[in-house]
């Protein structure tokens, strides 16, 4: 059992760094008995029992032809007070351990020895059961990082079930606690922390939690500016709340609570208001899922409770109707905007402190301004080249060149096919310049799919990952629709970014987040995902990987609208730019189709991604080609070495994925590298 225990990975590394282990055994060595009588002083009391003994002193020494052991050579022993410990097991024989361990230690820290306490503990208690003592309250003294980040993840996304309705302060309160309790259990598990990898889930959960803390501010504000326009739901919040708590309730007040809000909410109605199209908009977001909420809380009791069906039906009823008409008339009435209008663009900027908020979350150290000016360099560069290809195609603008390299696609049908080829010509590409590792069942089993034509209207283009969606022309789509489609996925647009959804990017990515510290993908971050993928698109310009004009075309064409991305997407978190100012530099400066800029910039602000999502593809791309240029164009890594480990870490910021490689140390500098020039 001791054998067991000091058989166990995390022990070993620990217990190396100031011992050496040898084992003697009574019977099966020669002399083993002596050896063994000598260091126990003949004192018989079973096996096994152990002996610190100091490496500088000759342990044994004869005396009238017996052996002895010398006192000096011994640093403690498996006798304790009541005899020999054994396996230490129960509370008095681990102490007398740990004590041994104390006394002989050279290097071993105390937070090394208390980390060594309680993973024996948590042994004895598989092995002996309860007799071995409770465990302290802190689990995440005794369980690995990987462990703990897995049951934070859990106990989150269970609040948040709980905790589902909108606008509840209550709520706020509980995770807000939720999260300090957390941060208080990471900072005492990090004095524990075993390795750099370890060190790393900490500051990574760390990282997390205090930027839940301040996103749960900055939500709270915009809830703060639109609850004044909506006060009568304060009362509809607490039966929600209620609900969560499991709370008897009072039929006949809760109609009257119910009664209350939608006269409250009718006299709402009769005050003129200007707010602006944005708030008008949250407000309506607000109004939607606090009417989904109280759904579900009417649904619970509903047919079930006969006196509360009696009692709530008829106001239930009359004020869902008010509410999702109420969400109507603030937006039409107050915020002056047409419903009809489909093509409407609004979206709800999270203004500078929030995006700076993000950017130290996701530990890049620059502030928007200096990031819009690194765009601006990146995508100088992309029309120099663009100019370089127009010469090489003969044409008098890039737009012509765009508009030849749009003409190249293959006919309705054979999409499927182009794309086949193209992702084997990557892997070939990638394999004979051994550039990184793709476990063959990868490349087996990602798939093909079609996409549909709703879909296509917000995607314009292919997607990926395992299944690679393919955006291609169906017959029942207007003459027009057929047309873009093709262009916008001709044959170079498609071969500058195959890879890019498939291997190295996106797939391959998602088969190695599945496998290698799936701990850490809840930490998810588009700096590296999309990062990744983008490293790849310079990285292939770099190793020549275009072979025409055209191909150069493509791959321009992408990688100015990355540069684009983060521009439009800053300027417009900055409150610099209008929806509609987004739409007009993408197709003056990128050569978008108009409807596709449209759709680009509806689902950047409209569509749930994170307001840093468009700006990650780039500045990802340019912070792992730093490190690429540190570990392996300045350091000892190769190609195949490096791109192989950044997998391995999943999706965490590319400084931390710096630090988990050597390149930093894992502590609160860690997130300020300045990784451009
Ligand atoms: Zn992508």
């Amino acid at each position: 059992m001791l054998e067991e225990f000091l058989g166990k990975k995390e022990i070993h590394a620990l217990l190396s760094k100031d011992f050496v282990e040898v084992m003697i055994s009574e019977d099966k060595m020669p002399g083993g008995k002596e050896t063994s009588n000598a260091l126990r002083k003949g004192i018989r009391g079973g096996v096994p029992w152990f002996v610190f003994l100091n490496p500088e002193e000759a342990v044994l020494k004869e005396i009238d032809g017996t052996w002895k052991r010398r006192k000096a050579s011994v640093l403690a022993t498996a006798d304790g007070p009541d005899g020999n410990v054994g396996c230490p097991m129960i509370p008095v024989e681990r102490n007398h351990f740990l004590e041994c361990l104390r006394t002989a230690r050279i290097q071993l820290t105390d937070a090394e020895i208390d980390r060594i306490g309680l993973i024996l503990h948590k042994f004895a208690i598989e092995t002996i059961g309860e007799e071995a003592g409770p465990l302290p309250d802190l689990i995440a003294e005794v369980i690995s990082s990987a462990d703990l980040l897995i049951q934070f993840q859990a106990d989150k996304e269970a609040l948040g079930r709980l905790w589902s309705m909108p606008l509840s302060f209550r709520k706020a309160e509980v995770m807000r606690s939720f999260h300090q309790k957390w941060l208080a259990l990471v900072k005492s598990a990090k004095n524990s922390a075993v390795d750099r990898a370890e060190a790393i889930d900490l500051a990574l959960l760390e990282n997390h939690l205090r930027h839940q803390m301040k996103e749960a501010q900055h939500s709270l504000k915009k809830d703060r500016e639109i609850l004044p326009l909506m006060e009568f739901s304060n009362p509809l919040v607490k039966l929600c709340e209620d609900h969560a708590l499991r709370q008897e309730l009072d039929s006949r007040l809760a109609a009257e609570t119910l009664n209350s809000a939608l006269e409250n909410l009718t006299k709402n109605k009769e005050e003129e208001r200007e707010i602006t199209p944005v708030l008008a908009r949250r407000l309506a977001a607000r109004l939607n899922s606090l009417r989904s909420s109280l759904g579900t809380w009417y649904r619970f009791r509903a047919e079930y409770d006969p006196l509360f069906t009696w009692w709530c039906k008829k106001p239930w009823d009359a004020l869902s109707e008010a509410l999702t008409d109420y969400a109507k008339f603030v937006q039409k009435d107050w915020g002056g905007i047409d419903l009809e209008d489909k093509d409407l663009l609004i979206g709800d900027p999270i203004g500078r402190q929030a995006l700076i908020d993000g950017l130290e979350h996701e530990m890049v150290p620059y502030t928007p301004e200096e990031l819009i000016s690194i765009a601006e360099r990146e995508f100088d560069w992309c029309e120099k080249e663009m100019q370089r290809a127009m010469v090489d195609l003969q044409c008098d603008s890039w737009k012509d060149a765009l508009n030849l390299v749009k003409k190249r696609h293959v006919e309705p049908g054979e999409q499927p096919k182009m794309i086949r080829e193209l992702a084997d010509e990557a892997v070939n590409f990638l394999e004979e310049r051994n550039l990184l590792t793709i476990p063959a069942l990868a490349k087996d089993v990602w798939r093909m799919g079609m996409m549909s034509p709703a879909r296509q209207k917000v995607s314009p283009y292919f997607t990926g990952g395992e299944v690679i969606s393919i955006s291609y022309p169906t017959a029942g789509m207007d003459h027009e629709d057929k047309i873009m489609s093709m262009r916008g996925n001709n044959r170079h647009f498609s071969r500058a970014t195959v890879h890019h959804e498939l291997i190295p990017g996106h797939h391959l990515q998602g088969y190695m987040a599945k496998r290698w510290n799936t701990q850490r993908r809840q930490f998810y971050t588009p700096f590296l995902v999309e990062g990744w993928a983008l490293y790849w698109e310079l990285k292939l310009w770099d190793l020549d990987f275009q072979q025409s004009a055209e191909d150069r075309v493509g791959m321009l064409f992408w990688r100015s609208h990355r540069c684009a991305r983060i521009l439009f997407s800053l300027n417009f978190h900055l409150g610099n730019w209008s929806p509609q100012e987004c739409v007009d530099f993408l197709v003056k400066r990128v050569g978008h189709e108009r409807n596709n800029a449209e759709a680009e910039i509806r689902r950047s602000i409209q569509g749930g991604y994170g307001p840093l999502y468009q700006a990650a593809y780039m500045l990802g791309g340019l912070q792992l080609r730093a490190l690429h240029k540190e570990m392996v164009l300045n350091g000892t890594m190769s190609e195949r070495e490096f791109h192989d480990a950044v997998l391995k870490q999943n999706s965490i910021p590319v400084a931390a994925i710096r630090a988990a490689l050597g390149g930093s140390e894992v502590d609160d500098k860690m997130g300020l590298w300045r990784f451009d020039g």
